[in-house]
């Protein structure tokens, strides 16, 4: 007790002015337990330990809380930093004080990684949603302010790091819950190691016009003071000069030096009556020269926050402006001390906890923006109730509706990850997809690139309208895939009926022409809108045939003669192309001619045709496995006989299929002998074999079956081909 007894006695002094209810004994129970629970500890100016829950408690009793409050603030550390259980605080001290110990034990484990202002805003909010009882956030308010007072004994880099984490947190809470002697002290004091030099610059500045100050803040109160006197106005006059962060932010943001500030000064009239407020007004304005647009009315409007006062700007004689705030008693409380204030009132009233609770959450709610102007802008019921704040794994603080699952989290991050997600982790544990997500829950997305995105499950799982949306999103964007591959093969198989190619999409020119006739942007929007439906692919050609047409005949046009090619009836394109295509096919004039890709014909070859629906005749060999006897005879009728028309010497592309020894210089070899034969060699990969041997795919040009006898011989001398077969690509 001898080393920690002044810090004591200070604490029980405060309980005494501030929270004569308090119940001394039990006081002095939790001081021997933390005591007890910390003796091994020692403060970094090694002092011991049981000194920081002293002066926790201490301020806590300065704002007036209550019993549970001041033994929370005493075994708040208990928890964190040692062997102290839950049950154990709950069995000796009750459940609301072990509860509050178990509050500011949490918010003391969220982690402070970022300075993004919106991330700032969403740990703000954290703060107040994990803090179901608001006596929680006042306690850690008041740990953060003992810490700071006491900062001198850390490191360099603790006292920047806990600066800028005083300043974007516990001062803007501070200032949130209406305490604005403790946000005026954070402030001061986070500054003072954040910017060591303006710090000191301004505080020099103080000291040195510090008799100035005091003569001309006593001139003005005494005139204040005669004037009230004289009309019968019991009121209490202070004046102070601003504190230093609200001077230092007044240089930043107006670009002065200190010597160009002039409002450094702010007197404070408290009265006993609002209408005693409006009076002494009238005579300040009397006194004093106005400065214009500067008065404001807390009191018929007041702050968000709850603070009321009448707000003016006067200039005295010397012709230094200094601001005036009147207030009444009350009002002055509660701009001190804010929610704890209204708390100090409620004491001893029946189902007074519940009221302030009540207001308490009314206060919060409307204060989703710092911006007095803003509030009621942004105004919304329960917002607490209502949201969930969950941690990235790097820190970030995401905001989500209650009730969230995983599912919301990964859309909330990035489409792209929502889309990817196979699976999710919460606190480093695999979690279910529709895991509800608790305040400070740190949640991890498992993305895979072979995911194949959500489910429709997820529509009915999630709970945020940004994840549905979405996931709808995606499933109608997957479903645009699907109608423009579908809306594609209809158009390209209608244009094949006409005899038009596809390939003539290809040329710019004519795709302007298709998509201009159809009014689209886009071929694929086109094809979404046939596949759909909207359009159907008879239509969409109908538009744009007599255009193709033209450009179809072009080359053939050349080639004829001027006379006869400028009146070619529509026929005689389709029967020359039917002629360059090399085939005649038995019973049909004209009509498409496709040469199957898996047996590649030349003539020469026996040939069978089959009847496609929309893509013409396709041409086989008759020793294709896909021509074979057992499927001629179950679709007898789409079957036709085919006959080489030797009309022209055009060159077919064929496919060798070469089985080698594996040895070096194979390809070159096979190649040299192509290149010998004057076949135009389009392709030839080689492949190893399980058993050792390599197999060659060539794909060249030959103009019958006889070129390719004739090259085949010629492969076959090749010393290490072992045998070559028509190629047969299933
Ligand atoms: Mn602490």
């Amino acid at each position: 007790m001898e080393t920690y007894k002044a810090h004591y006695d200070s604490m029980v002094r405060a309980i005494a002015r501030y929270a004569p209810y308090v119940d001394m004994s039990l006081i002095d129970r939790a001081v021997a337990y933390a005591d007890q629970k910390h003796k091994n500890q020692l403060r970094k100016d090694g002092s011991p330990y049981i000194i920081h829950p002293l002066a926790v408690a201490e301020i806590v009793a300065e704002v007036g809380l209550d019993t549970d409050a001041i033994l929370g603030a005493l075994l708040h550390d208990c928890i964190e930093d040692t062997d102290s259980t839950f049950e154990e605080i709950a069995a000796q001290f009750g459940q609301t004080v072990a509860e509050l110990v178990e509050g500011v034990t949490k918010l003391t484990r969220v982690e402070y990684s970022t300075l993004e202002e919106q991330q700032m805003e969403n740990l703000r909010k954290m703060f107040m949603a994990m803090s179901k009882d608001i006596r929680v956030i006042l306690i850690k308010i008041a740990d953060r302010l003992h810490n700071t007072r006491t900062m001198e004994y850390q490191t360099p880099q603790k006292q920047i790091s806990k600066s800028m984490e005083t300043m974007d947190i516990y001062a803007p809470l501070a200032h949130r819950l209406g305490m604005q002697k403790i946000k005026w002290e954070l402030e001061d004091t986070s500054l003072k190691y954040l910017e060591p030099a303006a710090y000191e610059s301004i505080m020099r500045f103080l000291q040195v016009h510090q008799r100035e100050a005091d003569e001309f803040m006593r001139s003005i109160q005494s005139k204040i003071t005669t004037r009230l006197a004289s009309v019968g106005i019991h009121g209490s006059i202070y004046g102070r000069v601003k504190h230093i962060y609200s001077i230092y932010r007044k240089m930043k943001d107006q670009n002065k030096t200190l010597d160009e500030l002039y409002d450094l000064y702010a007197f404070r009239v408290i009265v006993d009556s609002i209408p005693d407020c409006y009076n002494v007004l009238g005579h300040i304005h009397d006194l004093f020269n106005i400065v214009p647009g500067r008065f404001k009315d807390y009191i018929s409007t007041p702050k968000p926050n709850m603070y009321q006062s009448l707000h003016t700007t006067v200039i005295g004689r010397q012709g230094i402006p200094f601001e005036v705030q009147i207030r009444t008693w009350e009002m002055h409380e509660t701009a001190e001390y804010g929610i704890a204030a209204h708390w100090k009132y409620k004491q001893g009233i029946e189902g007074g906890d519940e009221k302030s609770f009540e207001w308490v959450r009314r206060l919060l709610e409307s204060q989703q923006e710092t911006d007095a102007e803003d509030y009621i802008h942004s105004l919304k019921v329960d917002m607490f109730d209502d949201e969930v704040f969950v941690f990235t794994p790097k820190g970030k603080v995401i905001s989500l509706p209650a009730g969230s699952t995983p599912i919301d989290f990964a859309y909330a991050i990035h489409s792209g990850v929502g889309n990817a997600m196979v699976g999710a982790k919460v606190n480093n544990r695999i979690a279910n997809y529709d895991l509800p997500l608790k305040n400070g829950d740190i949640c991890e997305i498992l993305v895979s690139k072979t995911a194949k995105g959500p489910s429709r499950d997820w529509l009915t799982i999630c709970k945020s309208n940004q994840a549905r949306i979405k996931i709808k999103q995606w499933f109608k964007k997957e479903k645009r895939e699907e109608n423009v591959s579908h809306g594609k093969a209809s158009f390209e198989g209608e244009l094949r009926r006409s005899g038009i190619p596809a390939s003539v999409l290809q040329d710019p020119d004519t795709l302007a022409i298709v998509l201009r006739k159809n009014s689209f942007d886009q071929l694929d929007d086109m094809y979404a809108a046939i596949g759909y439906g909207g359009l159907t692919a008879v239509k969409a050609v109908g538009r744009v045939r007599d255009d193709l047409m033209k450009l179809v005949r072009q080359p053939t046009k050349e080639a004829a003669t001027a006379a006869s090619a400028a009146e070619a009836p529509l026929s005689s394109v389709r029967q020359s192309r039917h002629k360059d295509s090399g085939v005649m096919v038995e019973g049909i004039d004209s009509c498409m001619i496709k040469f199957s890709r898996c047996c590649t014909p030349v003539p020469g070859d026996d040939i069978i045709g089959f009847v496609t629906k929309g893509y013409g005749v396709s041409i086989h060999r008759t020793d294709c496995q896909n021509a074979s006897l057992e499927r001629r005879l179950s679709q007898p009728d789409r079957w036709v006989n085919v006959i080489w028309s030797n009309a022209e010497e055009k060159p077919f592309a064929t496919t060798l299929e070469i089985m080698t020894e594996d040895r070096p210089q194979m390809l070159l070899d096979l190649a040299t002998v192509f290149s010998a034969a004057k076949l135009r060699l389009t392709e030839i990969n080689g492949r190893d074999l399980p058993n050792g041997d390599c197999v060659f795919l060539a794909t060249f040009e030959v103009r019958d079956v006889s070129e390719l006898d004739s090259i085949r011989a010629k492969l076959r001398n090749i010393s290490g081909v072992l045998h070559i077969n028509r190629g047969q690509n299933g």
